[in-house]
């Protein structure tokens, strides 16, 4: 079960509405949520970049030369 707490004091950026936000975490990503007009905002708490896939292969075949 997700707990799911009302964020005292808080104000909706979209509505403006104070005390209407709620969050919890999903998937190690806190969602806060407001529950008048459903703004729904999404965070990492550790923005941590994916790691690219660094695909270098010394191996390449078939490089066109145009001379
Ligand atoms: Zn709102």
């Amino acid at each position: 079960m997700k707990r799911k707490r009302f964020i005292a004091g808080a104000t909706c950026p979209e509505c403006k509405e104070t005390d209407t936000l709620r969050w919890w975490v999903d998937h190690h990503i806190e969602v806060v949520e407001c529950v008048r007009c459903g703004h729904m905002d999404r965070r990492s708490p550790n923005q941590s970049p994916q790691p690219e896939v660094v695909a270098q292969s010394a191996d390449v075949i078939g490089i066109f030369k145009p001379e």
